[in-house]
């Protein structure tokens, strides 16, 4: 079967050993298409990922063969997500699911970006769902990412008439944005490319120029204290002076995002200002099944957000998501 892997810092498509059920539980899918993440950017460009490595989680599959005591049958159009946390150790007890020494050894054989995937019964347990008809494997392949929104969302506490920023408009800024409206908080937007500034106000997200967050912010305190919670979904350095100037004293940072210099939040501003800085990574499976309700009702918004690529260009897909060229891209394989 063929998989893109990772060889000598490319993506290269190899014919590699098809993955067979033999007398395992579990099933084996056909991949119909899968999301490129960020984290698959983040993993190839820092040469995270070893040389063989078939990157990719976001898949839309089919099944063709299984042997399971779930309701899943051959033929079903299913999405999965990768991990599973154990539900009893010291992380999954105090909600971080995502640190859960089972959660990061599970996962999807060999990767997302192949032709065929094992399923372990335990995916298929906890977090895959049979995909209706009436959503497109491109908006469904939004199920995992959404999912990490969602957990960030449920983090912060928000409470009602809370108004949020959303600093960073890629389409996790974006899918972002989708999920706090659709959780019932007013959410804003605020990027340094103009494109996405347009794209975020035209799907209802007020959005801002980074730079000019005087006028911006003015607005906000003739209303209120100021922004409720800042979440932060840009990957750069400079994005948490952004944070800082628009947080109100009490207000939360969430941090959704590795940035090159791994810099720090100011101490002195977190005591004065009674400031939370948070992190958010991954979703649980109960996420995960709030993102698939929120899709498959169309309570968020993901229409015209992916490019499609075939495999064979995967590569290319990388390289344009790096370059800022596409929002989302979706690799086409079955
Ligand atoms: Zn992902
Ligand atoms: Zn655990």
């Amino acid at each position: 079967m063929k998989a893109a892997q990772i060889q000598q810092n490319k993506i290269v498509i190899n014919d590699i050993e098809k993955v067979t059920l033999d007398n395992r539980k579990g099933a084996i899918v056909k991949v119909l298409g899968c999301g490129l993440c960020g984290s698959d950017i983040v993993k190839f460009r820092e040469k995270i990922s070893k040389d063989g490595t078939v990157l990719g989680h976001e898949i839309v599959a089919e099944v063709v063969e299984i042997n399971s005591d779930t309701k899943f049958s051959a033929g079903d159009k299913i999405v999965s997500s990768h991990h599973i946390p154990c539900g009893e150790c010291v992380y999954c007890r105090h909600g971080n699911v995502s640190m859960c020494a089972h959660f990061k050894k599970t996962n999807i054989f060999p990767g997302g970006f192949s032709e065929f995937v094992y399923l372990s019964e335990e995916h298929l347990k906890n977090v895959a769902y049979k995909v209706p008809d009436r959503i497109s494997d491109e908006e469904i392949s939004f199920y995992e990412p959404l999912g990490c929104c969602i957990r960030a969302i449920k983090r912060c506490n928000l409470i009602e008439g809370d108004k949020v920023l959303v600093v960073g408009l890629g389409s996790i800024g974006l899918l972002m944005s989708e999920g706090i409206k659709a959780s019932g908080y007013k959410v804003y937007g605020c990027d340094l490319i103009e494109d996405r500034i347009e794209l975020a106000n035209s799907m209802g997200i007020e959005s801002y120029n980074s730079k000019n967050l005087e006028e911006f912010n003015t607005k906000i305190q003739k209303k209120s204290c100021g922004i409720d919670a800042v979440f932060m979904t840009s990957g750069a350095d400079k994005a948490i002076d952004v944070a800082l100037k628009v947080i109100r004293k009490g207000g939360k940072i969430l941090v959704f995002s590795s940035t090159p210099n791994n810099n720090g939040y100011p101490n002195n501003e977190i005591y004065y200002n009674e400031l939370t800085i948070l992190g958010s990574y991954s979703p649980s499976p109960q996420d995960l099944n709030d993102s698939f309700n929120l899709l498959v009702s169309g309570k968020v918004n993901v229409k015209n957000l992916t490019t499609t690529y075939p495999l064979e260009k995967i590569q290319q897909a990388f390289e344009d998501t790096v370059n800022n060229k596409i929002f989302k891209a979706y690799i086409k394989i079955g």
